[in-house]
Order: C-alpha cells, then structure tokens, then sequence
C-alpha cells in the first residue's frame, strides 16, 4: 500500500462515521494528501526512515499546528492561526506522519465528557448516547471509531487515561517531564503531559517513543535516554510484583468494573506475576487538591487571553479594562470561569496559606505513598475510571459529580508517574479500563504490562 492509500482510507472512514461521532473540529485534507505524496516519492525513492512512516494521526486541539487552526475548543480562540509548531508535532515530522486533523475537547481540557466544548458534542462510538470520557474525547473517539489509527492527547488529571477507557482505547500519560510541553496550550503546567492514544500497545509505544525526549524549549523536559519501548513488549511478566491499592477497588467503584480488574489480575497471575493489596491512604484527598492546585495555575495561564494578543476580541467596549472583561465574558465558557474563580480565590493573599499552601502539602504526601508502595513492588493496577461511560447530558450540570470521575487518574498526575490505560472487558456494551502505574520514567514496565495483559 501506498501513503495515499492509508490517508484514503482514513477519509473514507471519517466521510461514513464522523457524522455520528463528531471528533473532529478541523480536517486538514489537501496539506495531509500532498504530504502524502510527498512521502510515496519518499518510499519510490527507498527512502522511508520515519518510524511511523505514512501513519495518519489526528491531534488534539490544544496542541498549536503552524498553519492549522488551534482552538483549545474554546470561542477565545476561535480564528487563532498558530505560527509555529509544537514539538511535538516537530517529532511527528521527523517521523513522517501525516496529520489529518485536530481533534475535539473539553474547552481548555477542562472537563471529563467533551461536553465544554464551545463547538460540538463528540458521541461515543460504542454506544451514542453516551459521552466518549474528556478531555480528550475527541481523540480518544477517532481511534475507537476507526477514522485515524494514533492520536495525541493531553493529560492533566486524567484526560487522555479517562477517555480512552470510555472508548475501549489504549492511552498512556507518560511521566511528566518524558515529553516536550512546548507548543501544548497550558493548562495546569505542573501536571499537563501530552501522550499517545491508539488502538493496541504496540502502536501506543511506537508513538511515544517518537514524541518523547528533551526539548531545550521545555526547561521541565528530562534529560534521560529514551528508551526503546517496543524492544520491550516481550511478553515475559514473571515475577513481577504488582501492588493493587484498597483505595481503587472500595467505595465509588462500580461493582462491574472492580470484577473486570480481579479478572485481569488473575491472567496476570497465570502469566507468573504476584500481586498484593497496599494502601495509597492520601489518594482521598486527591480530588479536592487536584482542582485547588489546577485551578491556581489555570487561572493565571489562562491570563493572557485578554483579547488583545489572540482570537478572539470583543466588540464595543469603551476602554481597555472594559476590553478585556468583555472579551473574556464572552470568550470563555461557564466551566473555564469557575476554574479560573476558584484559582484566582485559592491564590488570593488572605487565602493563600489555607488553600493552595495547604494543597502543595497534601501534593507532597500523595506523591510520598506511590514512592513507598515502589519501594516493594513494580507496577501499581487499578480501573482507570470508578465507572464505564455516562450518558450525555447527565453529569454536565453537576461539577462535583463529574470531577469524582477522576479519582482514580488524579493522584497519577499529582505524583508524576505515568499511567496507561487498556481494555479490560465491557458491561453492558460499554468497555471498561484498567489501569496500570509505573515508577517515574518506567513507561518500559508499564508497556510490558499493558501487552502481556493484551
Ligand atoms: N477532568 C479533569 C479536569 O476537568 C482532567 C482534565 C485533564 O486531564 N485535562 O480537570
């Protein structure tokens, strides 16, 4: 097959489904067809050298694209024509992808359904009616529907893990620091990572070992070797220890999901892996740190966007304070202004001390438990979401509901490790997620995991 072939089909699929799944905000066709031939040359030429040569990949909207409309699905940015590229996306070059379009999200990745987007709903492709999970539901979506085989999310309390359990896809939020954050609209810097999202493992590893390394551009990128993750994927988990926290099969968990995850412990078991139950006693406050701290940095990341240096500028005002109130009244969505109200509030100098002082705290303790559950044992597993997907329209207009969905995700990205999240079983149609957690650049173990269980 040709690479023209591969971004056919992959048009074909879109122009049949995406109709009914609505992941896309923008398609790139005419860029992503001459880059396709480009790359027949290439190969006519022997000289195909990308490691994932051809691939069609679709990118989630908050990852800036030189040239092609970025909107974070936000009405701020609606016209916003970035004039450079991610790093990424630089990668993604290097190895010779091709980018068919952005994908859908929550506005700013703030939400867990896609629901916040200012400018379309995305349906799961298992069942309609329901959400496909969020932030990235858009990109988790795609992939489940068939309409690109990779694409790339963002995580910053579980927006890749969440989604991709909803859609029966594999998406993995790497350790922060593994991938350049250059480029990617911030959301909560110190816990946004970008990462993979595809159908299988092996894709998932091949991806993140394209976008992955240091990035003079990103001071907060590591400076370690990559590894090679797909060399890895052996198959061999024998005496590996697996620690299964109390906290993430007790109260919140849906009966269907916990039994799903005893079922794959006991495949693990039979393939020669051990495993035991810890405690992550912090992990409960989890939530309630996670949206203090994310909040904080939200409310001051998203300071810039004041109608004067991007998109979107509103009309008729009479001074520039007036500009800048207006524009953000009218740019920003009801739950990008709660975030941005509670951060502003919990940084507050009268508050500060009780609130995001206090969060930092708690942040630490969290971090601590993982650090000592690693200290005996290889790899944490637990589901990746206390329940499979809701129905639409169901949890959007209560906040607190829909931020409980994180809680198994959040203390992930509070900690720093990374975290995958594969197929696991169904109930009732609708596919169910495990997860798998992993030292501090250990994404190797994590992966070996993921594909054993596979
Ligand atoms: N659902 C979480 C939130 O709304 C996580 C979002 C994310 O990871 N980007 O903040």
């Amino acid at each position: 097959v040709s690479v023209s072939d591969l971004v056919d089909e992959s048009f074909k699929r879109i122009s049949e489904v995406e109709g009914k799944v609505q992941a896309f905000l923008t398609l790139d066709e005419e860029n992503a067809r001459n880059k396709a031939k480009q790359l027949d040359e290439k190969l006519a030429g022997g000289d195909s050298t990308g490691i994932l040569f051809g691939m069609p990949i679709g990118i989630k909207d908050n990852i800036v694209t030189k040239g092609v409309r970025t909107t974070c699905a936000s009405k701020i940015l609606e016209n916003f024509d970035p004039i450079y590229d991610a790093t990424v996306m630089q990668k993604l070059h290097n190895a010779e992808t091709v980018m068919i379009g952005k994908l859908n999200m929550d506005e700013f990745a703030m939400g867990g359904s896609t629901e916040t987007s200012h400018y379309q709903r995305t349906y799961n492709p298992w069942n309609l009616d329901y959400v496909p999970g969020g932030s990235s539901g858009g990109s988790a979506a795609a992939v489940a529907a068939g309409e690109v085989p990779f694409t790339l999310g963002s995580d910053t309390g579980g927006s890749i893990r969440q989604p991709a359990a909803y859609c029966g896809v594999v998406g993995l939020k790497p350790t922060y620091g593994r991938v350049s954050r250059f480029g990617l609209v911030a959301f909560a810097s110190s816990l946004d990572q970008i990462g993979p999202i595809t159908r299988n493992v092996e894709d998932n590893a091949y991806l993140l070992q394209a976008i992955s390394g240091v990035d003079p551009y990103d001071s907060t990128s590591a400076n370690l070797p990559v590894p090679n993750y797909v060399e890895q994927l052996t198959g061999d988990v024998k005496g590996l220890r697996i620690a299964v926290p109390k906290e993430y099969l007790g109260e919140g968990v849906q009966a269907s999901v916990r039994n799903a995850i005893l079922e794959a412990l006991k495949v693990l078991e039979k393939l020669g892996a051990t495993w035991e139950e810890v405690s992550l006693p912090h992990s409960k406050y989890g939530v309630a740190t996670y949206y203090l701290l994310a909040s904080s940095e939200a409310s001051s990341n998203l300071a810039r966007f004041d109608g004067i240096r991007y998109g979107y500028r509103a009309q008729g005002a009479e001074n520039l304070i007036d500009l800048y109130k207006k524009t953000r009244s009218e740019g920003f969505g009801d739950e990008v202004k709660r975030r941005i109200m509670l951060g502003t509030f919990a940084l507050s100098s009268g508050y500060y001390d009780a609130y995001y002082k206090k969060a930092q705290q708690v942040r630490t303790l969290i971090k601590q438990d993982f650090d000592k559950v690693f200290e005996k044992y290889d790899v944490i597993l637990g589901p990746t979401a206390p329940t499979p997907a809701f129905k639409i329209g169901a949890q959007i207009d209560d906040p607190l509901t829909m931020y409980a969905n994180d809680l198994l995700t959040i203390p992930v990205n509070l900690a720093g490790v990374p975290g995958i999240s594969v197929p696991c079983g169904f109930d009732n149609g609708l596919p169910i997620g495990l997860q798998i957690i992993g030292k501090h650049f250990d994404e190797a173990t994590v992966y070996r995991v993921a594909h054993a269980f596979e």
